[in-house]
């Protein structure tokens, strides 16, 4: 038998060890050429007398099996042609394998030294007997796909329930959470652990004392622990109940959650191997969704690669950076003090007077207090982080940066001052950062004498939690300072998307349009409680009132303002331009932060009501919302954000399809099951039907909704944004 992803050895007592080692790869993965060794395995385990049970380990320091490849199993298994027959075959020819292995007829253990995820956990399912690492924090057992739009595919929706019950299940399946081995353990599906050296000598003592093993699905009295939904009423209600939650989660807009709940329904009330056969069949009915397709793409291969740098210019070293001066120490400051302490980088953090660096400085100080009192961090390991920050009001100390951030007032006066007496102390090699949200990078570098050396980096707030940056290029900066700043970036563990300079940059001009026409449906009489309730059923994390009034319903108007008086409009001739000029200036209600926006809030801070006086200025006009309606207000609230979206690629805003969708995700939230804003027009409508449908909205509603030129060409020319917009390994922000 000839292996190159498993080494194989039978011992003197006659119990063969598979130990999976895919070659020139730091993690197994379960790829085609593995799953055929697995099958092959399985066939001489059968086939060799002197064989008496087979043990599974791994070879790898960094874990057991992280699942399925999906960049690889991606291709064939989900956009692959073929029948609907053939699609089947092939994903129930991957089940078959296991279910091979589960009743070779000679016990099979699984020795899990590392974590094991999706494809890796269904094997060691699959096997008869499973023993981990308990000296091994990192490991974790779990059921991932459902993050990413897949339904487990190797038997997991079938096992994991018959194993623990559906009840149990339910959590690992449907939200993809993942156990530690104490937990596994304690649930059952696991049967024992042990320190990592002892694992296999304990494995293999089980194959030699169980040589009749059989899966407990296998054996003629087994029972469904919890029961089976539809032969027991408890089981059947848990089902019922189990059914609203996963609606009330995800709001019907996942197709994975809902095929997973029918698998296990459906499954149970079989025998394994027709319960097999229905597992295949909604896995290969959900691979081939959009949506699956576009979470795959979105958030496994493009996460991936745009947190590993994918637009970082190549030739350049990469930057050392061990000190950084961050200069305002607000709530932006202060949180970028703290994620770079995290990273271990020497923080100088500026602001006007000591007590105002030393608040900065105390918001850290909270967030390790915190930490250590969940036990998250150690007393030692917090006092060290605190000491990397140092609150000061003087300049000089920035001597020495390899880069400084600005995080000062939004005003260009107050910037233009900042950026100058921090120049004065760089080197001729070290970057300035600005933070700005809103002012052009390009024209706050004029402040620069070093323009090539100047780079937007813009964090959301709160820093500490928000994954993504946003690293804005002006005109002057050079690739080497991009490179840099997305070096800066990946050392703080966060996720850079590269964008050129413009009025709102990337994020928040297109995130912006999501909560203008929040304002146009108030201004056209559409209840409130309608727009917001339609906003949440998109996917959208909040409705658009809720989310203005987290921003500010100030800072909208500034913007709004800004952006109308560079646009040569009226700001005040439209009406949500009056609604917002009369809403904050009349009625002093900015948002949350004051207690009232368009909402009332109660005294912690809650959303408590619609505030009942915005009939005033905005009289309900339609306070029901049949079907079609729902359906119009959705498509409105999606699409204009793809609208603007497309606008940033024709006028070279953004430049890779990658970085648009990610983004669009990470920074607000853009409906998650769509695999972002670009696979939404590319995956969920195909160009020329949005396009026909952007026509008849901006028919309907108006010119925010027309298709800019570059996407009716690109819809005659039958092209998706992967193709025009495909991702550049070299770094290039050139529009295409
Ligand atoms: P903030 O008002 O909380 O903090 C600004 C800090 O800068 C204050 O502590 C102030 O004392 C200090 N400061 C003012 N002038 C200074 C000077 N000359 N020298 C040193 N320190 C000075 O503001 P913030 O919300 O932290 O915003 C800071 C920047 O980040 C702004 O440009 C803003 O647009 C941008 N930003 C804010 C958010 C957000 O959600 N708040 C998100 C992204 C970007």
């Amino acid at each position: 038998m000839e292996l190159s992803n498993f080494k194989f050895e039978i011992d003197s007592d006659g119990v063969a060890l598979a130990t999976f080692d895919l070659p020139g790869r730091s993690m197994n993965t379960l790829n085609l050429a593995s799953l055929m060794e697995i099958k092959a395995i399985t066939a001489e385990v059968v086939s060799n007398d002197a064989i008496k049970g087979l043990v599974f380990t791994s070879g790898k320091k960094s874990g057991f099996c992280a699942g399925a490849d999906l960049g690889e199993l991606g291709d064939g298994a989900l956009t692959g042609g073929g029948s609907k027959e053939e699609q089947f075959k092939s994903a129930f020819s991957f089940n078959m394998i296991f279910r091979d292995l589960e009743t070779c007829g000679k016990p099979v253990a699984a020795a899990i030294n590392g974590l094991a995820l999706g494809g890796g956990l269904e094997l060691c399912l699959a096997c008869h007997y499973r023993i981990a690492a308990n000296d091994n924090p990192r490991i974790q057992l779990g059921l991932p796909e459902g993050k990413v739009g897949l339904i487990p595919g190797g038997g997991g929706t079938q096992r994991l329930p018959r194993l623990i019950g559906a009840q149990a299940a339910a959590p690992l399946l449907l939200q993809g959470k993942s156990l530690k081995v104490a937990e596994a353990q304690g649930l059952g599906v696991i049967h024992d652990s042990a320190p990592s050296e002892e694992l296999i000598a304990k494995a293999k003592a089980w194959v030699l004392a169980n040589p009749n093993a059989k899966a407990p699905w296998d054996e003629k009295k087994f029972r469904v622990p919890g029961g089976v939904p539809n032969q027991h009423p408890g089981a059947s209600q848990a089902f019922t109940m189990g059914n609203a939650m996963m609606m009330k989660e995800t709001k019907g807009n996942y197709p994975a959650q809902k095929a997973i709940m029918s698998a296990v329904y459906e499954g149970l009330q079989l025998d394994i191997d027709n319960a097999l056969a229905v597992e295949s069949r909604y896995f290969f009915n959900v691979a081939t969704t959009p949506e699956a397709q576009g979470m795959i793409r979105t958030l496994f291969q493009s996460l991936q690669d745009v947190s590993k740098g994918a637009s970082r210019p190549q030739g350049y070293e990469p930057y050392d950076i061990k000190k950084v001066a961050v200069i305002g120490a607000g709530l932006m400051g202060a949180g970028v003090a703290y994620v770079q302490a995290m990273a271990g980088i020497e923080t100088i953090l500026i602001d006007t007077k000591q007590e105002s660096a030393d608040r900065g400085k105390n918001y850290s100080e909270k967030l390790v207090e915190k930490a250590v009192s969940r036990g998250k961090t150690t007393i030692d390991k917090g006092a060290a982080l605190l000491e990397l920050i140092k609150p000061t009001t003087d300049y000089s100390m920035i001597e020495g940066a390899d880069l400084v951030i600005e995080a000062v007032f939004e005003n260009p006066g107050v910037k233009s001052e900042v950026i100058k007496a921090a120049e004065a102390k760089l080197s001729d090699t070290a970057v300035m950062g600005s933070n700005t949200s809103t002012i052009p990078i390009t024209l706050l570098a004029e402040n620069s004498v070093r323009p090539a050396n100047f780079i937007g980096i813009h964090f959301f707030s709160p820093v500490e939690k928000m994954g993504l940056v946003e690293i804005i290029v002006g005109k002057e900066t050079s690739e080497e300072t991009l490179a840099k700043a997305i070096d800066y970036v990946l050392k703080i563990r966060k996720t850079p998307i590269t964008v050129n300079d413009h009025r709102g940059f990337y994020t928040s001009r297109c995130f912006s349009t999501y909560t203008e026409e929040g304002l146009e449906m108030l201004t056209e009489g559409i209840a409130p409680a309608i727009i917001e309730n339609v906003g949440r059923q998109t996917g959208m994390p909040m409705g658009p009132l809720e989310v203005s009034d987290s921003v500010g319903l100030d800072t909208f108007l500034k913007i709004g303002r800004e952006t109308a008086s560079a646009e040569g409009r009226d700001f005040n001739a439209s009406p949500t331009g009056k609604l917002m000029s009369w809403i904050v200036e009349d009625k002093a209600r900015v948002g949350r932060k004051a207690g009232k926006g368009f909402y009332d809030y109660n005294e912690k801070g809650h959303t408590d009501r619609i505030w009942q006086g915005l009939t005033e200025k905005a009289p309900v006009k339609f306070d029901e919302c049949p079907p079609e309606m729902k359906e119009e207000l959705s498509k409105r609230l999606l699409i204009r954000q793809c609208i603007e979206v497309a606008r940033c690629f024709e006028e070279g805003v953004i430049t890779d399809a990658r970085d648009a969708d990610v983004g669009s995700i990470l920074a607000w939230g853009f409906a998650p099951y769509s695999g972002g804003c670009v696979s939404y027009m590319d995956l969920k409508w195909g160009l020329k039907e949005f396009v026909a449908e952007a026509d008849r909205l901006t028919a309907a509603y108006g010119a925010r909704f027309e298709p800019p030129v570059m996407l009716r060409e690109m819809a005659l020319k039958g092209e998706t944004f992967y193709e025009r917009f495909p991702p550049q390994s070299s770094g290039s922000t050139k529009a295409a």
